[in-house]
C-alpha cells in the first residue's frame, strides 16, 4: 500500500476524490509521531467514517475499468513525457534542444495476418496480401480484400493453424529482456562508435528514456520510445547539453546496428530442451526529433499518452488477470484474444517450460508462473509505460503534487493553515508520520457489498502494470 498517502489531517467524508467508479475501500489510521518525547496524535481514522472505510482511487489506466482515473492517468503520463521533451515538473527547458529520437519497435511476424496498406500513411487502402494458393490447412494464402480502419478482421490470422501462437507468446514474455539488452548494448555501441570506452562514454554522456507499451491488434506488443541523449556534470542531479560529438545522427546508427542483431535467450516451447533467440522485427521506425518549442513535444507526448489507457481488447474483456481457462469461457472475447490466453495456460501447464521461460525473463518466482499471471496480456508482464529515472518527473511526485494542491485548498477553503498533529506547520521534520492502513474491499458503499481479495476483479492496482 505505499503508493497511497493517506496523511490526510483534514476531516474527509467526501464522496472518491475525481468520481473514481473503482474505489479501493481501506482501514486504518493516520498517526503523528512526535520525534523527540514520542507523543502519538491519531490525525486521521477510518473508524469515524462512513462504514468505518476510507475511499482512495483505482488510479487504474484504462477507460474501461474507470473513466475518471483513466483520464487522469492519460493527463499524468502526457506530462511526464512532455516534461523530457520540453522541460517542466523540474526538468530544464533546456532538454528541448538535446539531440533526441522518436523510435517504434515492433515484433517478428508469427504469421501471415490481415492488415492495412496503403501507399502513403494516409493513401487508399491496397489489396490486404495478393497472393496465390493455399496453405497446409487448406486456407488461402492470400486476402484480396482491402480493409478500412475499422475492420475486425486486421490483425487477425488468415490461418490459426499457421499462425505461431506459442512464439507469440513468448515473444511478449521475452519483450521487457529484450529492449533491456538493447539498452544495454547501444550504450556498448555509442562508446564504440565515438571511439571511446563505456566508462568514458559514461563520464560525459547519459540516455535517458521513456517508452509506452502498446498491444497490436495481432496481439504482440509493440513499442513507442523516446530516447534523449544527455551530458554530464559534476552534479549527478544537473541535466546538461551533451557534447557535440553525442549527436542524434551517431545514437540513431547505433541503435539501427544493434536492432538488427540483438537477440535474447528463451526457452523453445517447440522443443523444451533448446533455446530459441528472440529478436525484433524488421519494422522498426526511427526519426530524430525536431523540438522547436513545446508545441512538437506536446504532440509527441499526446501521442504516447493515447496508447496508455487503451485496452488490451477492444471489447475490454482482458482488462483484469484470467483465473481459469473455465474463466476464459465466461468472458467475451475474440476468437484470437482467446487463442492468445489459452496458448499461455497450456504453456504453463509445462511446469518446467514456465519456470524456464520466468528465469529467461527475469521475472520473480511467484505463486502463479508469469504465463497465468499475464494470460490477460498473452505473456507480456511488462508496464505499459516506463522511464529512465533522470528522464523527467514520476506518476508519484505527480499525484503526491495534486494531494498537496487539494490539501492545501481544503485548509485554505476551512480558513485553517495546513498543520501537521502538533500544530506545526506540514512536512516539519520534528513530526513523523506513521501510517497502518489494510485493504477492506473495493466499490463504493451502497453499490452492493464490497468486493474481496481473490473474488471477481479483486487485484489491487494503483500503478500502470496489471
Ligand atoms: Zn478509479
Ligand atoms: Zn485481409
Ligand atoms: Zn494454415
Amino acid at each position: 500500500m505505499n503508493s497511497v498517502d493517506l496523511g490526510v489531517s483534514l476531516p474527509e467524508n467526501r464522496p472518491v476524490a475525481g468520481g473514481c467508479s473503482s474505489p479501493i475501500r481501506l482501514k486504518g489510521h493516520t498517526d503523528h509521531v512526535d520525534r523527540a518525547t514520542g507523543d502519538v496524535r491519531r490525525v486521521f481514522s477510518s473508524a469515524g467514517q462512513p462504514d468505518g472505510v476510507v475511499q482512495v482511487r483505482c488510479n487504474n489506466r484504462r477507460e474501461s475499468v474507470c473513466p475518471a482515473c483513466s483520464t487522469t492517468y492519460q493527463r499524468d503520463a502526457r506530462r511526464l513525457v512532455l516534461a523530457g521533451l520540453a522541460g517542466g515538473s523540474g526538468v530544464p527547458v533546456s532538454v528541448g534542444g538535446h539531440p533526441a529520437l522518436f523510435v517504434t519497435l515492433t515484433a517478428p511476424s508469427f504469421g501471415p495476418v490481415h492488415s492495412r496498406r496503403s501507399a502513403g500513411k494516409h493513401g487508399p487502402a491496397q489489396a490486404c496480401r495478393p497472393r496465390r494458393g493455399v496453405c497446409p490447412h487448406g486456407r488461402p494464402l492470400g486476402c484480396h480484400v482491402r480493409h478500412d480502419d475499422g475492420d475486425h478482421r486486421l490483425g487477425r490470422p488468415l490461418c490459426v493453424d499457421c499462425f505461431d501462437y506459442r512464439g507469440a507468446v513468448v515473444w511478449n514474455a521475452m519483450l521487457p529482456t529484450l529492449w533491456k539488452a538493447t539498452r544495454d548494448r547501444l550504450e556498448s555501441a555509442v562508446a564504440a562508435g565515438s571511439g571511446r570506452s563505456v566508462a568514458a562514454l559514461r563520464r560525459q554522456v547519459r540516455v535517458t528514456f521513456v517508452k509506452a507499451a502498446e498491444m497490436q491488434a495481432r496481439g504482440l506488443v509493440h513499442l513507442h520510445v523516446v530516447v534523449r541523449v544527455d551530458g554530464r556534470s559534476a552534479d549527478p542531479d544537473e541535466v546538461v547539453a551533451p557534447p557535440v560529438w553525442a549527436g542524434v545522427d551517431l545514437v540513431a546508427d547505433c541503435l539501427r546496428a544493434v536492432l538488427a542483431d540483438v537477440t535474447v535467450e528463451a526457452p523453445d516451447p517447440a522443443h523444451p530442451d533448446q533455446v530459441r533467440l528472440v529478436r525484433w522485427g524488421e519494422q522498426h521506425d526511427i526519426r530524430a526529433l525536431a523540438l522547436d518549442g513545446p508545441d512538437s513535444g506536446g504532440k509527441i507526448a499526446s501521442y504516447l499518452a493515447k496508447y496508455l489507457t487503451k485496452s488490451v481488447s477492444g471489447g475490454g474483456a482482458l482488462d483484469r488477470p484470467v483465473r481459469s481457462l473455465a474463466h476464459l469461457g465466461l468472458l467475451r472475447v475474440d476468437g484470437h484474444a482467446r487463442r492468445l490466453v489459452e496458448t499461455c495456460w497450456q504453456l504453463a501447464a509445462d511446469e518446467r517450460f514456465a519456470e524456464a521461460l520466468d528465469t529467461a525473463a527475469g521475472r520473480l518466482p511467484g505463486r502463479l508462473s508469469g504465463l497465468l499471471r499475464w494470460s490477460h496480456a498473452f505473456g507480456f508482464g511488462g508496464h505499459w509505460i516506463t522511464k529512465s529515472h533522470r528522464y523527467s518527473t514520476t506518476f508519484g511526485t505527480l499525484r503526491g503534487s495534486r494531494r498537496v494542491f487539494a490539501r492545501t485548498m481544503a485548509a485554505a477553503n476551512a480558513g485553517v493553515g495546513l498543520v501537521d498533529g502538533f500544530g506545526r506547520p506540514d512536512g516539519d521534520p520534528r513530526t513523523i508520520i506513521v501510517r497502518d492502513w489494510a485493504y477492506a474491499g473495493r466499490g463504493a458503499p451502497g453499490n452492493g457489498p464490497p468486493r474481496q481479495d481473490g473474488s471477481s476483479g479483486g487485484v489491487v492496482s494503483t500503478g500502470g502494470r496489471s
